[in-house]
């Protein structure tokens, strides 16, 4: 039970849109502000890497509002979802906008965050665990480590057209961080392996793909740029890949591999 006093936890007020990261997977990375929301909200509006377990914390009564693909058919577009966020506020419900991650890290957080501040809509942003961060804290990486990086890149292998991103500057991104962190990079990750070792990264350096994070169907795959297709071929999706020497600590600090014969399963701690 929360001590919403003792937390100083704000009030869910009618009429106002909290945008709320849910985390990578793990429903205990959820935060306390998250679940404090879950507790007030009218209508959660959630997507589809949200997990059942998480919306069963919603108050009884309240209204669970899909915005992913539904039955084959396209996910409602952008627009649509702000659109149905400002429409609801409108009519003085509690909005829960639930997102995968941070609703701010390659989530359109901001985009909804635009579009709630154009119409006048009262909002709050909870910034959740992104799958970046606690992905390779699950998969024992560490994302910086004094003898290895002291920057890190967060970025999209997938651009808004559907191709390897080419607005990015990639001999930039190549030289400018030790560690990169690439989110949605399963389909175009040979070429940007490719696009990484011409401007000078070294083939042997090592990637770590890691599937479905913090869940209890985690799978961690490790290689090198060089090897990097085959690799990429065997994982499935959601997968975050990290790329640098930092990979090489998981060795040592694979803590969910540890745990035994079911240490693959976060769940089961
Ligand atoms: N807002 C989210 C990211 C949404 S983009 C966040 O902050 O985490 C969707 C991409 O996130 C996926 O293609 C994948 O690269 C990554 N992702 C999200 N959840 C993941 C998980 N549990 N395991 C691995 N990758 C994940």
């Amino acid at each position: 039970m929360i001590d919403s006093a003792l937390l100083g936890l704000p009030d869910f007020e009618p009429g106002h849109v909290w945008l709320v990261g849910a985390g990578p997977g793990d429903p205990g990375l959820l935060s306390v502000l998250a679940l404090h929301a879950l507790g007030g909200a009218d209508v959660v509006v959630y997507d589809a890497l949200v997990d059942p377990r998480i919306l069963r914390q919603a108050r009884p009564g309240a209204v669970l509002d899909f915005a992913g693909k539904r039955g084959g058919r396209p996910s409602p577009s952008q627009p649509d979802i702000s659109a149905r966020l400002v429409d609801l506020a409108r009519a003085g419900k509690r909005v829960l906008r639930l997102k995968g991650g941070d609703p701010c890290v390659f989530g359109r957080g901001g985009e909804e965050a635009l579009a709630l501040a154009a119409a006048g809509v009262r909002f709050r942003i909870v910034p959740g665990i992104t799958a970046g961060i606690g992905g390779l804290a699950y998969a024992g990486i560490p994302l910086t480590h004094r003898d290895t990086n002291s920057a890190v890149t967060l970025l999209t292998g997938h651009g808004s057209d559907g191709g390897v991103p080419d607005g990015l500057d990639w001999p930039a991104i190549a030289r400018g961080a030790p560690v990169l962190v690439l989110y949605m990079a399963s389909r175009h990750l040979p070429s940007i392996a490719k696009r990484l070792m011409a401007a000078g990264r070294s083939r042997a350096e090592p990637v770590a793909i890691i599937s479905k994070a913090t869940t209890a169907e985690q799978r961690v795959v490790v290689s090198s740029l060089g090897e990097i297709a085959v690799a990429a071929a065997a994982v499935e999706a959601p997968s975050i890949v990290v790329i640098g020497e930092v990979v090489r600590f998981r060795e040592t600090l694979d803590w969910v591999g540890a745990r035994g014969p079911r240490g693959e399963d976060p769940a089961s701690i």
